[in-house]
């Protein structure tokens, strides 16, 4: 088992420090923001992902809960 920190990595480049959509800068938002599985979701949505900067990929946060 693997001891997870309170912010959770990449699943693909393995960087730390993921963003969420509010600490996104502007540009980053632009640039996430063509990706279709991100275009389609409304912003409480966004909100509940993580975002990895580093290898411009998108990560469900761990604490969104699909009810
Ligand atoms: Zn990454």
């Amino acid at each position: 088992m693997e001891t997870l920190d309170k912010k959770s990595a990449c699943s693909k480049c393995g960087h730390i420090a993921l963003k969420t959509w509010d600490e996104l800068t502007e540009d980053e938002k632009m640039v996430f923001s063509r990706f279709p599985e991100v275009m389609r979701l409304k912003i409480s949505e966004k909100k509940m992902l993580e975002f990895c900067v580093r290898c411009c990929s998108v990560d469900a946060a761990p604490r969104s809960t699909f009810a």
